[in-house]
């Protein structure tokens, strides 16, 4: 933390990122205060902190807690229309995020990747392709890995990739990564970020550091991001799904290319989706600017089966390809995985009833010969499956039950797709734990 100009430190909300930050700021002879409105007296936490050195206020975000303080480091949940963060904007002190503490933690590369959806995915796939390449890398940030507590571990040569939320980037000040990666803007957020103006200033928030020696990977069909990039100084490196970039990575021929070299063949994934072609050409260009090899990336690519309960491939049995997107939890996402496949699907599904109707999936349903139906939404499902002329429709109790039903209708060459297009929660704790239970379900049926 040689170089990091602050002395006077408050922590605001004690999640894992704060009381990294704390110990971290401690550690380097930081005055800190800390302030959380959940933490308890008697909380190991509490104790061990002021064992430290720390002042630490609980229950309240008083305004005094801001005298004598130079900065603030802030839990992203923390929304800015909270009044102790308004009275800290007016007299202007700066509030960050654990992001910029790691990035003054850290000597080696950073590559940060953002973007309103595929972040973890494509996260994920770098590291691998640059582990495959026999490079050391760390991965932390918004994919669940407090960023300071890894940061500081991080050796000379070794690439740490953050994966990087707008709530962790609009707390950045000199936070520059050498590569960054920027996927896509949707509409995403605006309760927190008030605009979509805003939303989309974080998240630009993480190349303007960035001079012509980092890089820039940035999706050369999203509109919004072509015209905030033309502010940028890093070297642009465009990815596109639609175009031959010659400067970026791009499809041809049912090859992906980076530059003028072919990299991989189309048939040759084990990823299926049209976005997550996206995903790779992203992942695809950072790995390559980040010194990967062409074998690395396709051994990561001919072996990926997806991050867990994204359109994750999960195995086949007897020729039929067992799917689990239980992480798709409204009709959009479900919408994506039926695009993504050209044979017959059979499609499991249902969950919690948000009380919306799911006409919008009618149109994705062409190559749907059976819907196996649970949860809350069952009978609603069941009327659009009718209404749509699919003669196979089955109603059970659970996802294991759905995955057996479905096995029993198949044929070899079926896709057996779980994607609920609702939440769990009427049924499982978790979209994790649905995913689990059908993950569960197919190995029995092996
Ligand atoms: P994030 O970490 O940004 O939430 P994930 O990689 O976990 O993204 O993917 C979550 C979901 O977002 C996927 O299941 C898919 O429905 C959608 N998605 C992933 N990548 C993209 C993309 N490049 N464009 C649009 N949607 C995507």
């Amino acid at each position: 933390l040689i170089q990091f100009p602050y002395s006077t430190i408050l922590v605001l909300g004690l999640a894992k990122s704060g009381t990294a930050a704390a110990k971290t700021l401690l550690a380097n002879g930081k005055r800190v205060r800390v302030s959380d409105m959940k933490a308890k007296e008697a909380d190991d936490v509490v104790l061990e902190l002021r064992e430290l050195g720390a002042e630490v206020i609980i229950g309240t975000h008083p305004l005094d807690a801001l005298d004598g303080i130079d900065l603030i480091v802030k839990n992203p949940g923390i929304p800015y229309d909270n009044p102790i963060i308004s009275e800290a904007l007016k007299r202007e002190i700066p509030i960050i995020t654990e992001i910029e503490i790691a990035y003054y933690l850290s000597d080696g590369p950073i590559i940060g990747i953002t973007g309103s959806n595929g972040k973890t995915t494509t996260t994920t796939l770098i590291a691998e392709m640059l582990r495959n390449s026999n490079q050391p890398v760390t991965v932390a940030g918004n994919i669940g890995v407090v960023a300071t507590d890894t940061a500081q571990h991080v050796t000379k040569d070794e690439s740490l990739v953050l994966e990087l939320s707008s709530f962790q980037l609009q707390g950045t000040i000199d936070f520059k990564p050498n590569t960054a990666v920027l996927l896509n803007i949707f509409e995403a957020h605006l309760d927190y970020h008030q605009s979509l103006e805003n939303y989309v200033k974080a998240k630009c928030n993480i190349f303007k550091n960035q001079t012509n020696d980092d890089y820039l990977v940035y999706n050369a069909e999203d509109k919004t991001l072509i015209q905030e990039i033309k502010h940028a100084k890093a070297t642009l490196v465009p990815f596109s799904n639609k175009r031959k970039v010659l400067d970026g990575a791009y499809v041809e021929k049912g090859y992906i290319y980076f530059k003028e070299e072919e990299i991989v063949a189309i048939e040759d994934i084990v990823l299926v989706g049209e976005h997550n072609i996206e995903n790779i050409l992203a992942a695809v260009a950072t790995a390559k600017l980040n010194g990967a090899s062409n074998e690395g990336i396709r051994r990561v690519l001919k072996t990926f089966t997806g991050v867990k309960h994204r359109l994750q491939y999960v195995d086949s049995v007897r020729g039929r390809l067992f799917y689990n997107d239980s992480k798709a939890t409204n009709i959009l996402a479900t919408q994506k995985a039926l695009s993504s496949f050209q044979k017959p699907v059979i499609l499991l599904a249902g969950g919690l009833d948000r009380g919306n109707e799911f006409t919008e999936l009618s149109p994705y349903l062409g190559s749907v010969k059976a819907m196996i139906l649970f949860g809350e939404t069952k009978y609603k499902l069941k009327e659009l499956a009718e209404n749509e002329g699919i003669k196979n429709i089955v109603l059970v109790d659970n996802v294991e039950k759905a995955a057996q039903e479905a096995y029993s209708l198949s044929q070899e060459g079926d896709v057996i797709l779980l994607s609920p297009a609702c939440a769990s929660w009427d049924q499982y704790r978790t979209f994790e734990e649905r995913g689990d239970m059908f993950i569960q379900a197919v190995h029995r049926l092996v």
